[in-house]
C-alpha cells in the first residue's frame, strides 16, 4: 500500500498535535490539584480525635464524624 507523503505528514502532524494537546491538558490538571492541595490543611478534631484535611482560609470547622466545632 502506497501512502502520499502529504497525507502521511498530515496525519503524523495531527497525532503530535492531540498529544501535545492532551499532555498539556493533563500537566495543567496536575499543577490545579497540587495547587488545591496546597489550601489544605491537617486538623485532628478536639472531641473525637479524627484527622481530616480542611481549608486553610477556614478560621472555623465542623467535624464530619462528630459534628463539633474545632478552630
Ligand atoms: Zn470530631
Amino acid at each position: 500500500m502506497k501512502i502520499e507523503l502529504s497525507v502521511f505528514l498530515a496525519t503524523i502532524s495531527s497525532i503530535l498535535i492531540t498529544l501535545i494537546m492532551a499532555i498539556e491538558f493533563i500537566e495543567e490538571r496536575k499543577k490545579t490539584m497540587v495547587e488545591k492541595n496546597a489550601h489544605l490543611k491537617k486538623e485532628k478534631c478536639e472531641v473525637c480525635t479524627s484527622i481530616y484535611f480542611i481549608s486553610s482560609t477556614l478560621k472555623y470547622w465542623r467535624c464530619p464524624y462528630c459534628n463539633s466545632l474545632n478552630k
